[in-house]
């Protein structure tokens, strides 16, 4: 077990590497399948899912397209939190089969926005592609169809997850130390 300190907060390693990497390609293996014969488009949200975007993408052997999108909060809130904005998408997905990559689904408010936000554009079918799930957390109903791992409530960090915009570099998945 080794620890890593970012800023005021100390966090141990939890999934190490090689387990992320497995069920990563475990998801790939589904996606795989289930969108055979399909040219699936992914959208990773950044900037958290840049890690697992690029590793799930190289197990994808379909043909398939990515692209890139940011969520910005802007002003005004709603009973969920900050209205957030997708920003930088490009393509038309309209009739598209579109997988979107995520690093972590907590409460679910995030997707679910996302889902409303990218269903007034007609995709032919919308789906989640999560690396990390908090069963424990979600309190919005959404149907995530690919989550590599299920963790408790606790703050992870690493593999493209940030402590206040630090710990992205981190190769593993490492959780606070509860002081
Ligand atoms: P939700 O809208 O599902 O509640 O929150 C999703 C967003 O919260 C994620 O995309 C991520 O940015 C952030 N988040 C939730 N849990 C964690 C966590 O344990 N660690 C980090 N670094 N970010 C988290
Ligand atoms: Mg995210
Ligand atoms: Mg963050």
């Amino acid at each position: 077990m080794s620890r890593v300190t970012i800023k005021d907060k100390t966090f141990e390693t939890s999934i190490p590497e090689a387990e992320i990497l497995e069920r990563v390609k475990q998801v790939a293996d589904r996606i795989n399948k289930d969108f055979e014969g399909k040219t699936p488009l992914f959208l990773a949200v950044l900037n958290g899912s840049f890690m697992f975007a690029s590793d799930l993408m190289k197990q994808i052997t379909i043909p398939c397209e990515i692209s890139f999108v940011k969520l910005a909060s802007y002003q005004g809130v709603t009973s969920t939190g900050t209205i957030k904005e997708i920003i930088g998408l490009n393509e038309d997905i309209r009739g598209r089969e579109v997988i979107i990559v995520e690093d972590i689904v907590d409460t679910g408010a995030t997707m679910k926005r996302m889902l409303e936000t990218l269903g007034t554009r007609e995709p032919a079918g919308l789906h989640i592609a999560t690396l990390l799930l908090k069963p424990g957390k979600l309190t919005v109903p959404l149907n995530i169809e690919y989550a590599a791992m299920e963790i408790p409530n606790d703050f992870i960090v690493g593999y493209g997850l940030d402590y206040d915009q630090q710990g992205r570099n981190l190769r593993d998945i490492y959780t606070l130390v509860q002081e």
